[in-house]
């Protein structure tokens, strides 16, 4: 029986790697430019911290987490986001004692339980990032900046964000309770998952697909009437530095976010390309996480990419593979040792070169060099070798030189690299 990946679990072939690659050095690049560091966390953590930090009455710990046992008997889950685990470590090791504002970011796979559709997948990627220690409000707008700026640095286009303010424990509550008496007297326009969350997380019905739940949704009270003060003045100097860094950002009253630890400001990026699955990412304010997990009180801000969605946004003009620079067809015994010398020393000089192992034609090494797209090839012929000659040829211009075998090297990278 032929064994296949699992359903929901990806390859990513090398046709497409280029593009990963892409995203990944470009984060590396603007995170790091805007002062963050990369952490990387473990894949399996203890059931109790996603339990603990995300929420019980979460769809992810709900019904999306892949939990099992070990061999002595600990209920272990691989990770499905990045934050509880990024603030578990700074927790164990304290990263606050060196300094209490930490920026982290994260770059890598997620898993949950989830069925599998286009654009979302049971193992998927993320690029997350984290501001811990800091309340003022300026770094929420300096977090969307960066994110913002990374996602048009990459070339994404067309995309919305949207915020919204979610309150804090003091003013959440009276919000849940208005929310809860409003759908009660909705409650049989609900679907059944909505009904159970009715009485354990009224909130996670906005983010329902269901047509009569988004009906019975329409006109609810919206969080942002019922913030607090302290909340409003956090919400309104948000919208000031988002404008002082000329971000254009619509208000979403629905958009509630999936976890239970947000706080106060919460955004998602949107892009109308993407159909249903149409969240490139979602972040916010968690001032709670910190005491959910570890006992101290630590504010943090962050945001999670994801990168299946990423990558099918990417301009489709852009190339992202690499193809080789030099193909050597080499004619005969001699030769064929000489190209093994020379491709040794080319890749030692960082130039992609490939030749043919078999002793092919020249005809069919030349197929093989335009087949893998190589920019130039290097014909080492019996009859130029006795001359002390190669041809060199230009594959997309189809002009061609002869160059002498002394200082073939040289010659080759002065083309090549320089070209
Ligand atoms: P959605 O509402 O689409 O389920 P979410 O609120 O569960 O998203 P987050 O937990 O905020 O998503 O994760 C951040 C990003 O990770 C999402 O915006 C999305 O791009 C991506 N993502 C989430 N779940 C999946 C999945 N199963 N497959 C692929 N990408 C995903
Ligand atoms: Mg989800």
């Amino acid at each position: 029986m032929e064994i296949k990946a699992i359903r929901g679990f990806n390859d990513i072939l090398p046709d497409e790697i280029g593009k990963w690659q892409f995203v990944e050095e470009t984060a590396r690049e603007i995170f790091e430019g805007f002062g963050f560091s990369e952490i990387r966390i473990p894949v399996i953590e203890r059931t109790e911290l996603f339990s603990r930090g995300i929420g019980e009455a979460t769809d992810i710990v709900e019904k999306e987490m892949y939990t099992f046992t070990d061999r002595s008997g600990h209920s272990l889950t691989l990770r499905p986001e990045a934050t509880a685990s990024i603030v578990r470590a700074y927790l164990e090791h304290q990263i606050y004692t060196f300094d209490p504002v930490a920026k982290l970011y994260f770059i890598g796979p997620m898993f949950r339980y989830e069925r599998p559709q286009k654009g979302r997948y049971r193992q998927f990627y993320q690029i997350d990032a984290e501001v811990f220690g800091v309340e003022n409000p300026m770094v929420d707008a300096e977090v969307v900046l960066m994110l913002i700026h990374f996602l048009k640095k990459v070339g994404l286009e067309n995309l919305e964000l949207q915020i919204n303010s979610l309150g804090c424990r003091n003013c959440r509550p009276r919000y849940r309770e208005e929310l809860k008496k409003f759908l009660e007297k909705k409650s049989f326009q609900l679907c059944e998952d909505c009904q159970r969350r009715l009485q354990t997380n009224p909130l996670r019905i906005f983010d329902c697909k269901v047509e009569t739940c988004q009906e019975a949704i329409a006109d609810a009270p919206k969080v942002m009437d019922f913030i607090c003060d302290e909340c409003q003045k956090h919400f309104d100097k948000v919208k000031e530095y988002l404008k002082m860094g000329g971000l254009d950002f619509i208000l979403n009253p629905r958009m509630v976010r999936g976890l239970d630890y947000y706080t106060r400001t919460a955004f998602e990026v949107v892009s109308y390309q993407l159909g249903s699955q149409n969240a490139v990412t979602g972040g916010g304010r968690y001032d709670n996480l910190f005491k959910d997990i570890g006992g101290l009180d630590v504010p943090g801000i962050g945001f999670a990419i994801g990168m299946e969605r990423l990558i099918s946004l990417l301009p489709k003009d852009k190339e992202f593979t690499q193809y080789p620079h030099l193909f050597i067809a080499a004619l005969g015994e001699e030769n064929s040792k000489k190209a093994y010398e020379l491709i040794n020393q080319l890749h030692l000089h960082g130039i992609r070169a490939e030749l043919d192992y078999e002793g092919k034609s020249l005809k069919s090494q030349m197929r093989r060099a335009n087949k893998l797209r190589a920019q130039y090839v290097l014909i080492l012929g019996e009859e130029e070798l006795r001359r002390g000659k190669a041809v060199l040829r230009n594959m997309e211009s189809k002009s061609q030189e002869e160059i002498p075998m002394r200082d073939l090297l040289n010659t080759l990278k002065t083309r090549i690299l320089h070209d």
